[in-house]
């Protein structure tokens, strides 16, 4: 039996290099992550995180450390599936489809490492195998720079190994939006892959008459056009657009994603393996669009999620997301021409670098 020994929570603030705006978040000066390092009495350390915008760190931190610890020690760190059903069970009436799924992340995530180690595979090869690369997009949280400082920042991506890229949405006026789409697909030219996300500011009636406006310029995808709960909305939304519809980020429970893909006919679904539960919620989202004939997608986190989409057949576009956690591990994302390449060591492939994250530890 893996029986667990001791698990140590941290709380990193970490500071953004600038300030990172978006529609309905407001401004970003931090991420928060939460790690937490769950040892076996044979010695095998498994490393699990989560992480925030900024706020709720604490929360998370407090879940994992006072309530799942305690009930975690002396478990049988190999039935990870069946701890994740009895970690969302202890903690679902208080904090179920938010706090919860955080917390269960960090755990669950650091159990996966311990199940990789031990059989000594990469993470893309135990959560199936199909390659070990997947397409990557820069994602930029770029709602407040202005026209040229939007167009110089894509240029820097597509210098780096980036070909497709994601701008934000949601100005004073559509007016601005479409004028900002239009000047990036003409810097880009009309091949690249091109996606727009307005973190959820719209009504159901102004995302439809967006879409019928961008249409022109090719976009590969809209992403929450509107608040992440109507999923009728969604549905009436993706029934009039020429865009198709991805959502994700915001739903934080299995069956959210469900109602996303089922109610809300989306096309895009784009699971966060740091809030749905980790990589266990991660596969079964992946699984259930798989099933529905989608493809999946991913949100944040891509030292961690190439991995997870290097593995699954249905996968499209992993996110690369502007908050740079993976800069504080041993191995940045490795991106060529547009492809991420999954890691080969044993394990989730994701160390951090202790000694570069001590300065900012919280807790
Ligand atoms: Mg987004």
């Amino acid at each position: 039996m893996d029986k667990i020994k001791d698990i140590k929570t941290t709380l990193f603030r970490v500071p953004l290099a600038e300030v990172l705006t978006d529609a309905m978040h407001g401004n970003h000066s931090h991420f928060e992550l939460i790690t937490a390092r769950v040892t076996l009495e044979d010695g095998t350390e498994g490393v699990g995180y989560s992480y925030t915008g900024g706020f709720g760190g604490r929360a998370v931190y407090d879940v994992v450390e006072y309530d799942l610890k305690p009930f975690l020690i002396g478990e049988d760190a190999a039935c990870v599936e069946s701890l994740w059903e009895r970690m969302n069970w202890k903690i679902h009436y208080v904090a179920r489809g938010g706090i919860a799924s955080f917390a269960v992340s960090c755990i669950d995530i650091a159990l996966w490492d311990i199940r990789c180690k031990k059989a000594g595979q990469p993470l893309y090869k135990m959560a199936g195998g199909n390659r070990n690369w997947t397409k990557a997009y820069y994602g930029g949280i770029d709602l407040n720079f202005p026209l040229d400082k939007l167009l110089s920042n894509i240029e820097n991506q597509l210098a780096s190994g980036h070909e497709s890229i994601k701008i934000k949405l949601g100005q004073k006026t559509l007016d601005e939006d479409i004028e900002r789409i239009a000047a990036v697909r003409n810097l880009i030219g009309p091949e690249r892959d091109f996606m727009v996300d307005a973190n959820m500011s719209w009504s159901v009636e102004k995302a439809i008459k967006a879409t019928r406006r961008m249409a022109e310029y090719n976009i590969y995808w809209l992403e929450e056009p509107t608040i992440p709960d109507d999923f009728p909305g969604y549905a009436v939304i993706a029934e009039a657009s020429p865009v198709p519809i991805a959502q994700g980020e915001n739903l934080h429970t299995v069956y959210e994603h469900r109602y996303a893909m089922e109610w809300g006919k989306i096309s895009f679904p784009q699971p966060d393996a740091s809030n749905i539960g980790g990589i266990t919620g991660w596969l079964k989202v992946a699984r259930m669009a798989e099933v529905l004939n989608l493809p999946v997608c991913t949100h944040g986190m891509q030292e961690l999620h190439v991995s997870l989409m290097a593995g699954m057949p249905n996968a499209d576009y992993l996110e690369v997301h502007s908050f740079p956690i993976d800069q504080y591990t041993k191995r940045p994302l490795v991106l060529k021409d547009g492809l991420a390449y999954a890691p080969e060591t044993p394990g989730t492939g994701v160390e951090f670098d202790w000694n570069k994250l001590e300065e900012h530890t919280f807790l």
